[in-house]
């Protein structure tokens, strides 16, 4: 059984936590509920949230990690399955096209709470299907038997392979969401974010030709922002192209298509003009004196993507960009995505919270994180036709986060078998 009880010895309230995960904080309300008002309710909101902001969410979980080990010692269980994303439309950057994405949807359950993730993998990146599904069946996760210990789980899963950072994102996704949904509360909430701060988010035009591309931009009304794939040499007619049914701000992905940093320059003055706001990973992610010219003279900030996979790159990115694209399938998941956040603001670099075409699962943990960033373009659920779970939302162009636990998520068609 757990309870939370009020410490009459001291001023405030000083929760204490006893009995198993897997029962939940809060026994009388089903993960995904929202309870009344109440004074159990009102301790749990203020009473976990004071301690978590007086003394870190580590401290917290270290205390709860103290009253949670006994339980049926059955440990994390970890599911996968393999599921093709269908896009609604073909999709080209400036090296690549292709109608379907593979991904990989996973679960972790303990002692009856459940929560999922994915690997979202676009073939450029370098894993597939094959080679995430066999990293999962590498892992040996049923040896963990508190998933607070999350620190320790994912060290683990970090450190069997190197690379497979898609495979990892889905294991960390789960991992947070589980214990999202163990404490009853969104991450955004556990790590202290308001989510009245979400960015608008942009929404993709990927290249193609002046019929389809005004197609997809009268589709895409509701947003406040776009972002145009350019890198071809059809640039300047794509961003005419959109300024002809359109004055909302762009932002362009370059996807490393530009090879001179001059002409780089001139396109960004050029692109200044027609009302582009910041140019993502203009030139090749190996051109780091180049881009650190490019980035001195830019009159538009420049956003690193390619060129920042995980934590330690974002260090290297200082001095050479303006900020960094951070998306969970590159940097193994919401934990070390959190990580670079805080790097990334501490060294005064823009932070954009990005995605690859997934479903709402990776979208709503990616968002997360979203009230503390400059720019979001999280919109890759959107662009498949084949999405499983319903997740955070986007309202007038804006992410719209919602008050429920984990990564915020309702699976709405069944992708994993009964037991
Ligand atoms: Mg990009």
């Amino acid at each position: 059984m757990t309870k939370i009880s009020k410490n009459n010895n001291q001023s405030g309230f000083t929760p204490s936590l006893e009995g198993r995960v897997g029962e939940g904080l809060f026994p009388e309300e089903r993960v995904g509920e929202r309870l009344p008002f109440s004074r159990r309710n009102f301790i749990r909101t203020t009473g976990l949230t004071a301690v978590a902001g007086l003394t870190g969410i580590e401290t917290l979980f270290a205390a709860m990690k103290k009253k949670t080990t006994k339980n049926s010692g059955k440990g994390l269980v970890l599911r996968f399955v393999p599921y093709d994303l269908q896009l609604r439309h073909t999709f080209t950057i400036a090296n690549s096209s292709r109608k379907s994405t593979p991904d990989v949807l996973t679960s972790l359950e303990f002692e009856g709470v459940t929560g999922y993730g994915e690997a979202s993998m676009p073939p450029y990146l370098g894993e597939s299907v094959v080679t995430a599904t066999k990293f999962l069946s590498m892992l040996n996760l049923s040896q963990f038997n508190d998933p607070f210990q999350m620190e320790d789980i994912l060290r683990h899963v970090d450190s069997v392979m190197p690379g497979n950072c898609a495979a990892k994102a889905a294991v960390d996704i789960a991992l947070h969401d589980l214990v999202g949904k163990i404490m009853g509360q969104p991450w955004y909430k556990i790590w202290g974010f308001d989510p009245a701060d979400t960015p608008n988010t942009s929404f993709t035009i990927g290249i193609d030709t002046p019929e389809v591309v005004r197609q997809k931009v009268a589709e895409a009304t509701p947003y406040r922002i776009l972002k145009v794939k350019l890198g071809q040499k059809t640039d300047r007619e794509m961003i005419e192209t959109i300024r002809s049914v359109t004055d909302v701000p762009l932002c362009v992905d370059v996807n490393q298509g530009w090879t001179d940093k001059q002409m780089a320059l001139d396109m960004i003055h050029w692109l200044k003009e027609k009302g582009v706001v910041f140019v993502e990973q203009p030139m090749s992610k190996t051109a780091i004196d180049d881009m650190a010219w490019l980035t001195a003279h830019s009159p538009l900030p420049t956003v690193a993507d390619e060129a920042v996979q995980r934590l330690p790159d974002v260090m290297k990115a200082n001095g050479v960009y303006s900020g960094i694209n951070i998306k969970l399938m590159k940097c193994t998941g919401m934990r070390e995505a959190h990580q670079m956040l805080t790097l990334a603001k501490s060294m005064g670099m823009k932070v954009m919270i990005g995605c690859m075409t997934e479903t709402s699962c990776a979208v709503s943990a990616a968002a997360q994180l979203s009230p503390k960033t400059d720019w979001a373009d999280l919109d890759g659920n959107l662009l498949i036709s084949n999405d499983p779970y319903k997740g955070v939302q986007v309202v007038n162009g804006k992410v719209t986060l919602i008050d429920q636990p984990g990564v915020g998520i309702n699976m709405i068609q069944a992708v994993f078998k009964e037991k």
